[in-house]
């Protein structure tokens, strides 16, 4: 995919089309009529569902994962059941994705919890906390033992008439690009970068300045020297979107997104009308796509951190551990601020921090462990 195209299927589209006129019409396509559990399972019956994305249409790996469900939950299901996938903009803009799938206009959706923050502060920490747990212990927080974080997850979701499932995770991320080296934590100050989430309010701590700009916006406004600085997502998206000839410095390691987690969404009461072993069909094909993701992450990474090596002139800088340790504080204020305000984040980020904590400590003696004995 060229970088222009690239740019065109980037996330969160802005044709903005009214969600409760779309209800009824996409209603109607939904053959639905079985009740949940149902001993006596009607194969003839076939369910015709809709998915509306946060990313674009077919956006590397991130959208691609809502084909691979699609195409999953088809072939494990004989044909019982499809689902059509529409990217952003194509049936409402990639940020109203969470209310769509709420109000029915579709029933399931994909994205990731961070980008509704305003509807819960506490769905924060099902994606991104900074310094938090990497993929594989955010995994084991959802999906091991009795499933703490999952249970929590869908106890946020449930007034909102959606339940979650895992959609893949990007892996640690890169830290992002500067045309100036960070030595210590007083050359953020002043500083205007381009960083969602939880992670801009951390930055903000720091003395900077957090810029919201849509993923089609950030080459030239690098370019421009609009932003200072960009963090994107890794080496395979970041070089699709040409940051490497916007700026000389490429940071690491990505302290504000260690392992975003994706979601899958969908509508509750669509959820509760599907036989159960549609259901089964649904969740276990989410749970591959989830470990696809991870897998195709490093591996494309891992390719185009090669070519970046190899094709560019760009610089490739850890940031000092000073500049970490102070945004590793700032970052808990950050949080601190959340959690006091909201008893349900309180509840979630306990859990979190508890599960990262005992984590850490096995970590500790087997993936750090390790790690450190890998020898270029
Ligand atoms: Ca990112």
């Amino acid at each position: 995919m060229k970088r222009k195209e690239f740019i065109k299927a980037g996330i969160l589209g802005t044709t903005a089309i009214g969600l409760t006129s779309l209800v009824s019409s996409c209603n109607q396509d939904v053959k639905s009529s079985e009740t949940i559990s149902s001993p006596n399972i009607n194969f003839n019956n076939s369910y015709n569902w809709r998915m509306t994305t946060v990313w674009g249409k077919n956006f590397p790996v991130l959208g691609e994962s809502a084909n691979k469900l699609s195409q999953l939950v088809e072939r494990m299901s004989g044909g019982r059941m499809k689902i059509k996938i529409y990217g952003s903009g194509e049936l409402v803009p990639g940020y109203e994705t969470f209310d769509a799938v709420s109000v029915g206009v579709t029933e399931m959706g994909c994205g990731a919890s961070y980008y509704w923050q305003g509807k819960s502060p506490a769905a924060v920490f099902f994606t991104a906390v900074p310094f938090g747990m990497n993929a594989q212990q955010l995994t084991s927080w959802l999906v091991g033992g009795n499933q703490e974080g999952y249970e929590l997850w869908k106890e946020v979701y449930e007034p909102f008439n959606l339940v979650p499932f895992l959609g893949g995770n990007t892996g640690v991320q890169m830290g992002g690009w500067f045309n100036k080296e960070i030595k210590n934590i007083d050359d953020l100050v002043g500083l205007k970068m381009r960083i969602p989430g939880l992670a801009g309010k951390v930055l903000e701590k720091a003395g900077g300045a957090a810029i919201n700009v849509p993923a089609g916006e950030i080459f030239t406004n690098l370019e421009r020297g609009v932003i200072d600085a960009t963090e994107w997502v890794g080496p395979y998206h970041d070089y699709k979107l040409g940051l490497h000839k916007a700026a000389k410095y490429y940071y690491y390691p990505g302290w504000h997104e260690t392992g975003s987690q994706m979601e899958f969404i969908a509508n509750l009461d669509a959820w509760k009308k599907l036989p159960s072993d549609l259901q089964e069909i649904v969740r276990t094909a989410t749970l591959s796509v989830h470990s696809w993701m991870i897998a195709e992450f490093d591996q494309k990474n891992a390719e185009y951190l090669e070519i970046i090596k190899k094709e560019t002139d760009v610089q490739l800088k850890e940031y000092p551990i000073d500049v970490l340790n102070a945004l590793r504080i700032h970052s808990k204020n950050a949080i601190n601020e959340i959690i006091t305000k909201d008893n349900q984040s309180n509840k979630v980020y306990k859990s979190y921090l508890n599960h990262q904590a005992k984590l850490n400590s096995w970590s500790e003696l087997t993936e750090k462990a390790y790690y450190n004995t890998i020898i270029d």
